[in-house]
């Protein structure tokens, strides 16, 4: 049976792409009374992504709650993204650069009207800026395929299953049927990543398809991550790599919830501190945002920078 029936309703709130769906879904309710947070009642392949980042900095997003507002290449990803989950919804012929350009104008109300947006208060050169930028992306899906040959059986899945023993819960971009099996496909807006990294940023997809294979019973033969105007990155689903996501995934519970039993959450400081949006209240973060600026060792543009200025 296909996912179609059961994909979310797409048409009410556009997902932001790879991420911000899913992080409200790990958000940690605190019981009144109660200092040390409760455990999450999902994990999402971004907020294991965090946590293993820096687990101060998940706790400042799922437990405390604090806003860590999307950027103009987030929210331009966003928009491409909702663009061309409504091309992928089309019959395969109506796949066109064309029908591209009328959904594009259909779902820009969506994106211009998001608080988040709204708040970024662009201006006209940079309005006009960020839909190009988005359109940009939008475009890129012809130059790595051709979407009129593709058999979709899902776009936005929204799944929640048991991943070995974690809770997880993710939203799939696109699920693809192949003669051979599913193909799990992520559409990404931001640079590829050079050969030696790829391997790297397919572990988000390799949870999907450990999620739609632990939801259907059948592994799905392959994940994607299509770079948008740049390149495919891809791998083989096989048993073996499948085992070795979950373990990950396994162990970054684990010690998540280790954390939110005891309360205590260590700083994982370097070089991202200079794009933390909490660094103004981690002083760890903050002597190594200093440390990094005197050395000449961070780019002054970084916005912790400011940050701390601000707060000092
Ligand atoms: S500033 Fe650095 S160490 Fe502190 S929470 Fe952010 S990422 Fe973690």
């Amino acid at each position: 049976m296909g996912f179609a029936a059961a994909a979310t309703d797409s048409t009410t709130s556009p997902p932001r792409p790879g991420t911000d769906t899913e992080t409200e879904t790990d958000t940690v309710v605190q019981l009144p009374g109660i200092e040390v947070p409760s455990r999450p009642a999902h994990l999402s392949p971004s907020g294991a992504s965090l946590y293993q980042q820096c687990p101060r900095r998940w706790k400042h997003r799922y437990v405390d709650r604090l806003p860590d507002p999307p950027g103009v290449a987030a929210l331009a990803g966003t928009f491409a993204h909702r663009v061309l989950e409504l091309l992928l919804q089309e019959p395969d012929q109506r796949r066109t650069v064309e029908r591209a350009k009328e959904l594009a104008r259909v779902a820009w109300p969506e994106i211009a009207t998001d608080d988040d947006f709204v708040a970024l208060g662009l201006d006209e050169t940079e309005l006009r800026e960020f839909r190009w930028r988005g359109w940009l992306a939008v475009e890129g899906l012809w130059a790595i395929e051709d979407p009129c040959t593709v058999s979709v059986d899902a776009t936005e899945h929204d799944v929640q299953v048991l991943v070995g023993d974690v809770p997880f819960r993710g939203v799939v971009d696109r699920i693809d049927l192949t003669d051979d099996g599913r193909v799990i496909t992520d559409y990404k807006s931001g640079r590829a990543p050079a050969e030696r990294f790829a391997a790297g940023r397919l572990t988000q997809v390799m949870l999907y398809a450990a999620a739609v294979a632990a939801t259907t019973g059948e592994r799905p033969i392959r994940a994607r991550l299509l770079y948008l105007g740049q390149k495919i990155v891809e791998i083989d689903v096989t048993d073996e790599n499948l085992e070795s996501a979950v373990g990950e995934l396994e162990a970054t519970w684990s010690s998540l919830t280790a954390d939110c039993d005891r309360g205590v959450f260590e700083a994982t400081t370097g070089p991202l501190c200079g794009w933390c949006p909490y660094v103004d209240r981690c002083p760890e973060g903050r002597a190594e945002v200093n440390e990094r600026v005197d050395s000449g060792r961070l780019r002054l543009d970084a916005p912790a920078i400011e940050l701390i200025a601000r707060s000092a």
